[in-house]
């Protein structure tokens, strides 16, 4: 794993390593870490793995997109310094079949996402603590986008020790308020106009001024009437993941995920709490 070297090196000349782990099919969200990372004066470097311990679903890995040339256009034009595809027998020497080595975050991954997606969050934190291990101390960009990845993340390092300062940064959106994602690609027209309904009802739940409760009722209400195929629609404690009582004053965290022809969706939203009644 090239990078190793080229990591070390970059501390060597004094200057902080910025990585960027995705899994390809790259857009501007994806983009927007990179930039980040630059505008830290960051040496920055983009991972492009499709992680198949991630993915509980077979079809669904089978389906996820593929863009290595564009990627690797997309990567230079934006300034990263080093464009890394990891193969399949780096990372993951064993598979098929299981690795012995498993990273597991519990509860904070067993939530939300975890429930429908069984060992999803084990895939992640195992392949983003190899990447970190490989790197070495640098800072590491994740995206809100995805936000209880970036809580898992957060976690492990902490639990960890890892010697990698976690970014969190912005979600990216479409005019029409769609968070950017590489799964967008598989809608059509009618699709992405339902997919809309994800932000709208995080929109409607942040500007309701009614207890938690109310804001789930609210944000499932948005979406089952553009079709979407709701998975959870959740407000909870932005570090533990659990959800927020009636009572519950405090900024929390909304999280939706649908289903649009058969494309699962996420997205999140900040949630204040503290202006709610009713
Ligand atoms: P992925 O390739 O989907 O695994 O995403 C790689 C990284 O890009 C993750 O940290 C995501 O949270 C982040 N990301 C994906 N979509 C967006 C977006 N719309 N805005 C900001 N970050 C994003």
């Amino acid at each position: 794993m090239a990078w190793r070297q080229f990591a070390q090196s970059a501390r060597d000349q004094g200057r902080r390593v910025g990585l960027v782990p995705t899994m390809g099919a790259l857009h501007d969200g994806h983009l927007s870490l990179v930039r980040r990372a630059r505008h830290n004066g960051d040496v920055v470097v983009l991972t492009s793995f499709v992680n198949p311990r991630q993915f509980s679903d077979p079809r669904d890995l089978a389906k996820y997109p593929h863009a290595p040339e564009a990627d690797a256009a997309l990567a230079a034009a934006t300034g990263v310094d080093a464009f890394v595809t990891p193969t399949l027998r780096e990372m993951w020497p064993d598979y098929p079949a299981p690795t012995l080595t498993t990273v597991s975050v519990t509860e904070l991954g067993d939530r939300l996402e975890g429930e429908t997606r069984p060992g999803h969050f084990d895939g992640v934190a195992s392949v983003v603590a190899k990447l970190f291990t490989v790197t070495g101390p640098c800072r590491a960009y994740f995206g809100q986008k995805d936000y209880q990845q970036l809580v898992v993340v957060r976690r492990m390092v902490s639990d960890l020790a890892f010697d990698v300062e976690v970014v969190g940064c912005v979600t990216q959106r479409a005019v029409d308020g769609l968070a950017l994602s590489s799964r967008n690609a598989r809608l059509s027209a009618q699709g992405l106009t339902a997919a809309t309904s994800l932000s709208r009802a995080l929109h409607a739940a942040r500007d309701s001024h009614v207890v938690a409760s109310g804001r789930r009722t609210l944000m499932r209400d948005v979406m089952r009437s553009a079709g979407v195929d709701v998975a959870y629609a959740d407000v909870v404690d932005v570090l533990t993941l659990q959800p927020l009582s009636d009572e519950d004053r405090g900024v929390g965290r909304a999280l939706v995920a649908g289903v649009v022809e058969g494309v699962r969706l996420i997205d999140n939203e900040e949630i204040d709490l503290s202006v709610s009644g009713g």
